[in-house]
């Protein structure tokens, strides 16, 4: 409550009145009717929806349909091996870069898809959709499954956050050459249709599989079409087709779905050509007839992948466009067989490659729903964005608006470092040539930090590309801070995230844009080190001569924990203002959450480097010693429409550091020999 007369408000403020209906009245802003009259002439949509508003899979197909935006989708199979979980997860995130409509993972009812294992189906397809931010579809067959077993993995997969179910009846298990139906299972796809609309309502989308040739075992392809039309009837939302070679097959079988009555969308699934062998497989699996001219070609290659893998670049890319030309396909469906080189050359030729990554908001986005309205973060995980996700992905609701001042929210627990999508993607041995194979010194350390910031090799001439603190290449706006960082790094400031600031830069600039296009965006400087116990003395001392500057300072147990932040007000370092909204502030510093983020942050000191060294070794001992002996420092220049001054004050840190340090001897010296004092003696 505001007192009257007070003059924090700009405007009058009288007893009893709230302040947040003043402000809205004084406005006249009532979000959504203000905005309609606006965006209808402009072609705008709501422009708080990209945040707010969940849509489900259907939605966004219906909508790139009616905006003529053609699309495309990627399949991946689950790997085999924990390795090639984390390396997948990667190769996930590099393709969300290209803004796919949504990505899908396969069922092999021989493993245990449904299981809790780095390689099931179930978990990849929930890490896809968490930690690389896509949003997901899980293949389920009804091979050897009984109803109830369906159940639960449905159940599992709506725990996830996965909204969306390719419904299929499977194979025949190996050596078995009939399907025969599992008992108290399903013996169709359109049985499992049917059961997911019965027990999961519309909580799932459900795509369907049709075949552009009809089903092998179908008595005829008219038959097949019939059970195709029964699947959709029953619920199903959307179709993905089989593989096939030429634009015409599929054009007769999307015509004759039309003819038939099965109005719903039709992807066409496109495998592109990647080795002699890999088709043999394929096609072998699939019962489909390879056309002669593309034998033609591939045969005399056999021993030669580079070759096929041209050839199945142009044959994909000219069948795709003839399928966008003949007007039968909103969108494209890659067979990628995890694999990326084709799928992204034959992309980047048709212009479906995204080539300006949109960022709706300053930091990655997770695709579970849950999240759906989620708006804020503190900025101490902005680089370990996994990590976040992790430790909260059992809250109910998330902050959206505002981060609220909160006693103590409710992170989860980070005790496994080596859970798979929070794994560094760079193995042992990598990582070891970039962060040192041996440490001889805390300077050797330094060096590190600074070769990371800087971009260049480490002594070693290895790039260092990564560090525990960030799993990526530093981001643009990093970079622009990058001679600064470099200075003080190398001199044992051991930064490890920083934002420059900003004072109304275009929504869209390339660097520092993000947010709806006609906005602007603001942010005020940021930088977090690690330092010593002399430099964090110093600053100290010297951080009251700088009172436009936020602090937080903590030592590994917190039992050191200085600040001149309010104790449990967040603080907005990052906001943006757009045309027709309220004010958008995606990034704070919370000083509550800086107390569950150091233990993190001090944990991988020690969990991701000092790890990769013999226990007790010298190179062991250095990071073990840093991660006890060292301080945590977050600050804050709060005059963001000046330059910073966080540079000062690091400088005015070593200045007073020196003075301290400087003996009264050495002092009576330097003043001896001053110009000055060898004026009075002469
Ligand atoms: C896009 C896509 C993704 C796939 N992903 C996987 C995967 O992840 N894992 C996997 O193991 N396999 C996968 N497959 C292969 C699929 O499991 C096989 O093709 C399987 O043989 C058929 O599955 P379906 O869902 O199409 O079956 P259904 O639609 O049930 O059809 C199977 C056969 O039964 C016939 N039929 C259907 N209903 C009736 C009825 N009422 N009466 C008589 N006959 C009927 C159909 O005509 C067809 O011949 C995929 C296939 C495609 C096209």
């Amino acid at each position: 409550m505001v007192k009257e007369g007070t003059t924090v408000l700009p405007y009058p403020v009288t007893e009893g009145q709230e302040a947040l209906p003043i402000l809205k009245n004084m406005l006249n802003f009532k979000r959504g009717a203000n905005f309609d009259d606006l965006g209808e002439e402009n072609g705008l949509t709501d422009p708080a929806e990209w945040v707010s508003t969940f849509h489900t899979l259907k939605e966004k197909i219906q909508h790139r349909i009616e905006s003529n935006d053609k699309f495309f989708s990627l399949e991946f199979f689950p790997p085999r091996t924990k390795g090639g979980a984390v390396n997948l997860l990667a190769r996930l995130e590099r393709f969300r870069e290209a803004d796919p409509l949504f990505c899908d993972i396969t069922w092999h009812p021989a493993g245990n898809p449904g299981g809790d294992t780095e390689t099931s189906s179930m978990t990849i397809a929930g890490a896809s959709c968490n930690y690389a931010g896509l949003e997901t579809m899980l293949h389920m067959t009804c091979c050897s499954m009984t109803k109830a077993e369906i159940t639960r993995h449905l159940q599992r997969a709506k725990q996830l956050g996965i909204r969306n179910i390719l419904a299929l009846r499977g194979d025949p298990p190996s050596g078995k050459d009939d399907w025969v139906p599992p008992e108290d299972g399903f013996n169709y796809a359109t049985d499992l249709v049917k059961h997911i609309r019965k027990e999961f309502g519309n909580h799932f989308v459900i795509c369907v599989a049709g075949y552009p040739t009809g089903h092998p075992d179908a008595l005829s392809y008219e038959e097949d079409l019939i059970h195709l039309k029964e699947k959709v009837d029953a619920g199903a939302d959307f179709i993905i087709t089989q593989l096939f070679f030429t634009a015409e097959t599929f054009i007769k079988f999307y015509e004759d779905c039309r003819k038939a009555g099965i109005t719903c969308p039709i992807l066409p699934g496109i495998m592109p050509i990647q080795s002699y062998d890999s088709l043999r497989h394929i096609v072998k699996l699939s019962k489909l007839d390879v056309p002669q001219d593309i034998i033609d070609v591939v045969s005399p290659l056999k021993d030669n992948d580079e070759a096929i893998r041209n050839y199945g670049i142009h044959q994909a890319t000219t069948l795709i466009k003839a399928l966008f030309d003949a007007d039968v396909a909103p969108g494209i469906h890659f067979y990628t067989l995890n694999r990326e080189v084709s799928t992204t050359a034959i992309l980047k030729q048709l212009g479906l490659w995204a080539s300006k990554p949109h960022r709706p908001l300053p930091w990655k986005m997770a695709a579970n729903h849950k999240r759906t309205g989620e708006d804020v973060r503190p900025i101490f995980w902005s680089s370990r964005p996994k990590a976040y996700v992790y430790r909260t992905q059992h809250w109910d609701e998330f902050p959206n608006g505002r981060w609220g001042s909160s006693e103590s929210p409710a992170f989860g627990e980070l005790k496994d470092y080596y859970l798979f999508y929070l794994k560094s993607t760079s193995t042992k041995d990598i990582l070891l040539k970039m962060w040192g194979e041996t440490l001889e010194s805390e300077q050797d350390v330094f060096g590190i930090f600074e070769a990371y910031v800087t971009g260049e090799e480490n002594k070693g001439g290895i790039k260092v590309t990564k560090m525990p603190w960030n799993d990526e290449e530093l981001s643009l706006e990093t970079s622009l801070l990058k001679t600064k960082l470099s200075l003080y790094n190398k001199r044992g400031i051991l930064t490890i995230n920083s934002q420059p600031n900003v004072n109304g830069a275009n929504s869209e600039d390339p660097v520092v844009g993000w947010g709806m296009p006609g906005g602007y965006v603001y942010q005020k400087a940021y930088l977090e080190f690690f330092s010593c116990k002399e430099n964090i003395e110093a600053l100290k001392n010297i951080l009251p001569l700088f009172p436009r500057v936020n602090y937080q300072i903590v030592n590994k147990r917190g039992s050191e924990n200085y600040t001149n932040h309010h104790r449990h007000r967040p603080m907005a370092v990052t906001w943006g203002a757009f045309p027709g909204t309220e004010i958008i502030q995606p990034t704070v510093v919370d000083p509550v959450s800086f107390n569950v983020w150091k233990d993190e942050a001090f944990a991988l000191w020690t969990e991701q480097w000092g790890k990769l060294y013999p226990e007790g070794s010298p190179s062991c001992d250095i990071i073990s010693n840093l991660s006890e002996t060292y301080y945590l420092v977050n600050l804050v220049d709060n005059n963001y429409p000046e330059d910073s001054c966080l540079w000062d004050v690091l400088e005015a840190m070593f200045a007073w550091r020196k003075l301290q340090e400087t003996s009264q001897e050495e002092v009576l010296n330097d003043v001896l020999q001053s110009k000055e004092a060898q004026e009075l003696c002469n």
